[in-house]
C-alpha cells in the first residue's frame, strides 16, 4: 500500500486511562478509533530509561501488530547550549530516551534542543550542533537505530527556529525533521494566516532538505495561544479564538502529496487527531471528485 499520512496522539488519551488501559493496550485502542500513530511521552525522564525494557518491547509488538507508528518524546530537561555539566547531563538524558525508543522500535525520538541563555545566539546554536554530533556518534556506537528528532520551538528564548532545525538536519547524521506548526505559529506571532503561509514552509524545507524529507516529516499540531514571547498554551481545534487552522496544513499535504506523521498535541488528543484525519480525508476526496470528468 502507498504511504499515507498518519495521525495519532501525543501521549495516552484521557479516556483510555479512565478505561484502565495499560500502555501496551494503546495501539489496539487507537486502531479501533482509526488512528495509526502514537507518541510515547518520556518527557520527565532523567539519565536512565524510566520504563522496563520488556514493557517497551511489548508496546512495540502491539504497535506493529496494529500498524501504529511509534515515536517517543524525550526528556524536557535538555539544554545542549548550557554549561558543560548541563550539556553532559542532557546528553545522558537523550541517550536514555533513545535507548527506550529503540526498545519499542520507535522511528524517531523527538526532543527540545535548548535555550540561548546569555551567550550570543549563534554561539549557543553552535554548541547545540556540536553536542548533537556527539550524541549521534554515541548512538551509532551503541547500535541505536532511532532517529534524532529536533523540534521547532514556540518560545523566542528556545533554540529551534525552522532554519536552525533544518541546519541540524543538514549537519548531524541520523536526524529526522520535526515541525511543530503550533510552535512556529506562536513564535512568529500568528504567522500562519493562509494556505500560502504554510506552503512557504514546505517549499523552504524542500529547497534545503529535499523532497523526501518534506514528504516524510514528523509533525506536531494543535491550536495555540501566544504572548509577545511566543507559546503560551495549546488549545483544541474547535477553539475559534486561536490558530492555526488545520485545514490550511491539510491543503498543503494534499498539494505536495505528502505523507507525514501527524501527532496531535491538543488537550483532547485522540478526539482532535480524528478531526484532523477527517479534514484531510475530506479535502483529498473533494479533489478527486473535482478531477472526475
Ligand atoms: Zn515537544
Amino acid at each position: 500500500m502507498a504511504e499515507h499520512t498518519r495521525f495519532g496522539p501525543a501521549g495516552v488519551p484521557p479516556m483510555f486511562r479512565l478505561l484502565g488501559a495499560k500502555t501496551h493496550d494503546v495501539p489496539k485502542l487507537l486502531r479501533e478509533e482509526g488512528l495509526d500513530a502514537f507518541e510515547y511521552q518520556a518527557v520527565r525522564w532523567g539519565p536512565k530509561p524510566q520504563m522496563k525494557q520488556e514493557d517497551a518491547q511489548k508496546l512495540g509488538e502491539e504497535a506493529r501488530r496494529n500498524d501504529v507508528r511509534l515515536s517517543l518524546h524525550g526528556s524536557y530537561f535538555i539544554n545542549l547550549s548550557g554549561k558543560r555539566d548541563v550539556i553532559e547531563a542532557s546528553k545522558r538524558r537523550l541517550i536514555a530516551s533513545a535507548t527506550a525508543a529503540d526498545w519499542m522500535g520507535a522511528y524517531v525520538m523527538v526532543f527540545h534542543t535548548g535555550f540561548y541563555g546569555r551567550v550570543e545566539k549563534r554561539f549557543a546554536f553552535k554548541n547545540c550542533v556540536e553536542a548533537l554530533k556527539d550524541v549521534s556518534a554515541e548512538m551509532r556506537s551503541l547500535g541505536l537505530k532511532v532517529k534524532l528528532g529536533p523540534e521547532t520551538m514556540g518560545r523566542k528564548f528556545q533554540v529551534g527556529t525552522l532554519d536552525e532545525i533544518m541546519t541540524i538536519c543538514e549537519e548531524v547524521e541520523g536526524t529526522q525533521l520535526v515541525i511543530d506548526w503550533g510552535h512556529l505559529h506562536a513564535r512568529h506571532q500568528g504567522t500562519f494566516k493562509s494556505v500560502g503561509d504554510m506552503r512557504a514552509v514546505a517549499e523552504k524545507v524542500e529547497y534545503r532538505l529535499g523532497t523526501e524529507v518534506l514528504k516524510t516529516m514528523h509533525c506536531h499540531f494543535s491550536k495555540i495561544e501566544f504572548t509577545s514571547q511566543g507559546e503560551k498554551r495549546h488549545h483544541v481545534l474547535d477553539e475559534k479564538r486561536y490558530g492555526p487552522d488545520f485545514r490550511m496544513l491539510a491543503e498543503v499535504i494534499a498539494d505536495f502529496n505528502l505523507h507525514p506523521t501527524m501527532i496531535c498535541e491538543s488537550p483532547i488528543l485522540d478526539v482532535d487527531a480524528i478531526k484532523m484525519r477527517d479534514t484531510l480525508k475530506g479535502i483529498i476526496e473533494a479533489r478527486s471528485t473535482a478531477a472526475q470528468p
